[in-house]
């Protein structure tokens, strides 16, 4: 069976990046694992002998089935299904408890993965993810570095991320062009604590990293912000008036919101509300 690169279908065959990989999941022996695109059983063989259960999301129906005639069913439930379409909420709810899950990620999709992870947070304890090194870079940057952006934010939004280590393409077959790296995502939304409101603060990241090269003011004035509102959560910010959306903190961006709201709700009439 030929790899389908569309599908980023890149096999890891390096038996020690297998056994760290698992191990990264942690005790594992009472909890169900979901593995996001299991391929040819690399990391669920070995997982198989370690969680109490594993749910393997597989798109590709012959990977499916092949899965199935070789894993023991009673330890493995292959799905066969894109995994941004699986409801981790039902999982989590039928077993009982936050689900762990682990991945070597097809590339081509991998934001919409993390997207869908974070929309799916409450189900989720933790999960360790393989992705293109660059896109672990910018998922692990702090404010002020090269990579820190929107995405850095967005996940970090919903929880810390450590990196972990990194492979070369030889550990791939086919090899990949890129390095890859894996990385652990431990689930522990910070809404509360900032004290935002979950959709309309990520519209409001979404304003404020809009454009690189204009400063964060620039970017809130594009979005419909008044030049003088702006000014003011600046300053109550502590954010000097030139700066970029990259060098500010999930809290700086959180003070930011606030005030830019409890300034819109002190003035109904302004038309077109900047943050919905
Ligand atoms: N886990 C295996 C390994 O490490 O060798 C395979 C990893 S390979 C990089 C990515 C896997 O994700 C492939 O098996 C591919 O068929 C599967 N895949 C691609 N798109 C998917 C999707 N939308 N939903 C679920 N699985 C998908």
């Amino acid at each position: 069976m030929p790899p389908k690169s569309k599908l980023g279908q890149n096999f890891l065959h390096d038996a020690s990046a297998i056994q760290r990989i698992v191990a990264a999941l942690g005790d594992c022996s009472s909890r169900t694992v979901v593995e996001i695109g299991p391929g040819k059983g690399a990391i669920t063989s070995l997982l198989a002998t370690r969680a109490k259960h594993v749910l393997a999301i597989e798109f590709d129906r012959e990977l499916a089935l092949r899965l199935r005639d070789t894993l023991p069913p009673e330890r493995v439930t292959i799905v066969s299904q894109d995994v941004l379409d699986f409801d981790f909420a039902a999982a989590a709810s039928a077993t009982g408890e936050r689900l762990l899950v682990v991945g070597n990620l097809p590339y081509y999709i991998t934001s919409p993965i993390l997207l869908h992870l974070a929309a799916s947070h409450a189900s989720l304890q933790s999960a360790v993810l393989m992705v293109q090194r660059e896109v672990a870079d910018r998922v692990v940057a702090v404010p002020g570095s090269r990579d820190y952006g929107l995405l850095s934010a967005t996940v970090q939004l919903y929880g810390p991320v450590e990196r972990l280590f990194t492979l070369p393409p030889s550990a791939f077959s086919p090899p990949p062009q890129v390095h890859s790296t894996v990385f652990r995502w431990h689930f522990a939304p910070r809404i509360a604590e900032l004290q935002i409101d979950e959709a309309p603060f990520l519209a409001f990241l979404r304003q404020a990293f809009a454009q690189k090269r204009k400063t964060l003011a620039n970017n809130l004035r594009a979005a419909g912000s008044t030049p003088d509102r702006i000014a003011a959560a600046l300053t109550q910010a502590g954010v000097a008036p030139q700066a970029r959306a990259e060098t500010l903190s999930l809290r700086q961006f959180a003070v930011l919101w606030r005030s830019l709201k409890a300034e819109r709700a002190a003035s109904p009439s302004e038309a077109a509300p900047p943050i919905s």
